[in-house]
């Protein structure tokens, strides 16, 4: 049998192509795929050729969020055909030093679906059939679309960068960039019982979009960071932000309006950015990185399929795997959409 797939080969060069599927052998699956979104890095490989030092040096199907209805289960997988599964992108392998330490987000080996972070990259997901390790497939919720599925991985992200930060209920946020990972945040946030959460963006169609998902109040900052003036009064007023958008002013709007004392996790990722170190010092800031997630993939999809996380909102279009090059030119205009998704 043959799968369609996406192949980037450099810089806004995506070919359409067909590939042999093998047969599922044991444990694994084999899925036809249904929903698979268009995350920043897939983005950045195809505007920049990568982001910071991870760059595409081989062809590589890019895709890794995406959620696919089993079609036929090797030997040992108790999965029945017509599943509808999200399929977790992150391979740890389980026995190196960090996996031992109970950090398989560190893993030494990680295989993560879709990136190029390593050589040889490691294949991605925007295929029409796919073969995968039953243990990477998380069953979704009857009334789950696979759209929503297909958002269990940022989901999983924004939990895991909320197990960052410490107690979250009661507290006042500022989620920075209110793209699909910040608006998912600002549900998370929500989710965990914050007081306020206030969101910040350079566009008004993706503020929208984070208040249906939650945000108390949008504030649009592109106009300066004089729109922020009233939370740098007396120090600051938020007790915690999620910096999602990795832009130099926005990592100095969360240090100036964010309490003494208080943390902020950095989400959003970029190569190198200018911070006020002088003020992190001053204030005695807590700054957390956070990157994917481990266990986190089932909560997130436990949460979508029961909907007490909908991420509805943030889906904002779906097109077929023919069309990739206009959903990837779709992705990169903000004022535009949000989550783009091809389908298969
Ligand atoms: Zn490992």
């Amino acid at each position: 049998m043959q799968t369609r797939l996406a192949r980037l080969y450099a810089k806004g060069d995506l070919r359409i192509e067909a590939a042999e599927v093998l047969e599922p052998g044991p444990g694994e699956v084999l899925l036809k795929m249904a929903a698979a979104g268009i995350c920043g890095s897939d983005l950045h490989y195809y505007q920049d050729g990568g982001f910071g030092p991870v760059r595409v040096r081989e062809p590589i199907i890019p895709g890794h969020e995406a959620a696919g209805i089993v079609e036929k289960a090797g030997e040992g997988v108790p999965l029945k055909a017509g599943t509808l599964v999200a399929v977790n992108p992150s391979q740890p392998c389980g026995h190196c030093e960090y996996c031992q330490k109970g950090m398989p987000i560190h893993c030494l080996e990680m295989r993560f679906m879709g990136s190029a972070m390593r050589l040889p990259h490691e294949q991605g997901m925007f295929r029409e059939w796919l073969v995968v390790p039953a243990k990477q497939c998380f069953e979704a919720g009857p009334e789950t679309s696979a759209a929503e599925a297909a958002c269990s991985e940022p989901l999983s992200v924004c939990l895991h960068a909320a197990s960052r930060a410490g107690e979250i209920r009661g507290k006042r946020v500022l989620v920075t960039g209110a793209g699909p990972i910040g608006s998912l945040m600002v549900a998370v946030v929500k989710h965990h019982g914050a007081a306020e959460i206030v969101v910040t963006d350079l566009a008004d169609a993706a503020l929208e979009r984070a208040v249906a998902m939650g945000a108390t109040r949008a504030v649009n900052v592109s106009q300066g960071a004089g729109a922020l003036a009233e939370f740098e009064a007396g120090k600051g007023y938020f007790d915690l932000v999620f910096e999602c958008s990795a832009a130099a002013p926005a990592i100095r709007g969360a240090i100036a309006t964010v309490k003494p004392r208080g943390t902020i996790v950095q989400v959003g990722v970029s190569g190198e950015v200018p911070v006020p170190l002088n003020a992190i010092v001053a204030k005695e800031l807590h700054i957390h990185g956070t990157q994917r997630f481990h266990e986190e993939f089932a909560t997130a999809v436990a949460l979508i399929s029961s909907r007490a996380i909908d991420v509805r909102p943030i889906i904002s279009h779906s097109l077929p795997l023919a069309q990739a090059d206009a959903a990837f030119l779709l992705a990169g205009d903000r004022s535009a959409a949000c989550k783009v998704q091809l389908t298969f």
